[in-house]
């Protein structure tokens, strides 16, 4: 049986959402048998991993690396460091950002090939992975032949679920050099969100180049903040400057899994669709009844987004009595 090695990141004191889903693929592939997880920097999110499955937290600590501080050939150094101590046989990490700048660099370190965004992995001789590929337009079956398997869980693939227990928590002291923190995370700015997480909202209100303009985008925000809902938009949005790179939706934005999605104004290209087809629910309000969005969609309004959307709130208002 593997010994299988989980990178758990963090964010506010506690492992994020996406590391549980791969503390919970690693317990799977253990099989009963131990989990390590490991930490950096960010002592205080240890002691909950035992719950999710972890058997063995292992916190590395430096100087360097305080909570929040994300050094990402530092940490893919401490990554294939521990692994190799541990001898482990599978390592897996959250298919985010980080998680995927991170085992990048640990399987680059160790020569040894990486398996990004598995929907689901087998434990095995070779260990076989489904993954997304071309920004969620391909479900790749492939198999890895090493001796350790490197891998991540494309966001909301797997379902966290809790399994009681506690983990040990050891700490584990990685030699670093002055190269392998020659970058990394100085300062973070938090986004304008409105106090609503894009990734974690329940819902989100979302605009395309149908808004028209920034302005546009004022009844998106407006229905956004009558239903404590998130704003998102699609990298059209962006790159016209009407909304920041933060609320992008998509394969190179931010992937989401709310309970409604509503899209106005959004094509549904490809690479959008990449970010929102974890929504349970997906409503399309657009112009253009032969829109792409349209086969993704639970409901649709067609029309005009300057008209419905503001008619949406009015009833909404009006129902509320505001
Ligand atoms: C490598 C790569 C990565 C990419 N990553 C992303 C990504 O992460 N996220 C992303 O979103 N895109 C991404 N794209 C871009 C993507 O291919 C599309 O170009 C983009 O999503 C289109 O944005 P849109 O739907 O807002 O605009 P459009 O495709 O122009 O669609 C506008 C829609 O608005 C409708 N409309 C117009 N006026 C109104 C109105 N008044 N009321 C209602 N509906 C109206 C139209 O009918 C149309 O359906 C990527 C592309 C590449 C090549």
């Amino acid at each position: 049986m593997a010994t299988v090695l989980v990178l758990v990141t963090t964010a506010d004191g506690a492992a994020d959402k996406v590391s549980l889903q791969a503390l919970t693929l690693g317990r799977g592939l253990a099989a009963g048998g131990p989990v390590h997880a490991l930490v950096i920097g960010d002592e205080g999110a240890a002691a909950g991993l035992g719950p999710w499955g972890a058997t063995h937290v292992h916190v590395a600590r430096h100087p360097e690396l305080d909570a929040g501080t994300t050094a990402p050939d530092a940490w893919g150094r401490i990554l294939d460091d521990l692994a190799a101590s541990l001898g482990a046989g599978i390592v897996v990490g959250p298919g985010t950002e980080t998680g995927n700048t991170v085992v990048a660099r640990a399987a680059a370190r160790a020569g040894l090939p990486f398996a990004a965004n598995c929907t689901s992995v087998a434990a095995g001789d070779p260990v076989t992975v489904t993954r997304v590929r071309w920004g969620g337009s391909l479900l790749e079956e492939a198999a890895i032949h090493a001796d350790r398997a490197m891998l991540t869980v494309a966001p909301h693939a797997i379902v966290a679920s809790e399994a009681g227990g506690t983990a040990a928590v050891e700490a584990f002291t990685p030699a670093l050099d002055d190269a392998d923190l020659a970058v990394r995370v100085v300062g973070t700015v938090p986004a304008p969100t409105g106090g609503v997480s894009l990734a974690d909202a329940k819902v989100v209100v979302s605009g395309g180049r149908g808004a028209g303009s920034a302005e546009g985008f004022a009844p998106i925000v407006d229905l956004a903040g009558l239903l404590g809902a998130a704003v998102g938009c699609s990298r059209a949005v962006t790159i016209a400057g009407w909304r920041p790179h933060t609320e992008q939706v998509g394969q190179t934005g931010t992937k989401i899994a709310p309970d409604l999605y509503i899209a106005c104004g959004i094509s549904g290209a490809t690479q959008h669709l990449a970010g929102c087809k974890g929504a349970k629910r997906i409503l399309a309000i657009n112009k253009d009844p032969e829109a792409t969005i349209m086969s993704a969609a639970d409901y649709a309004v067609i029309g005009d987004l300057h008209e419905v959307v503001p008619a949406i709130s009015a009833e909404i208002r009006r129902v509320r009595g505001l």
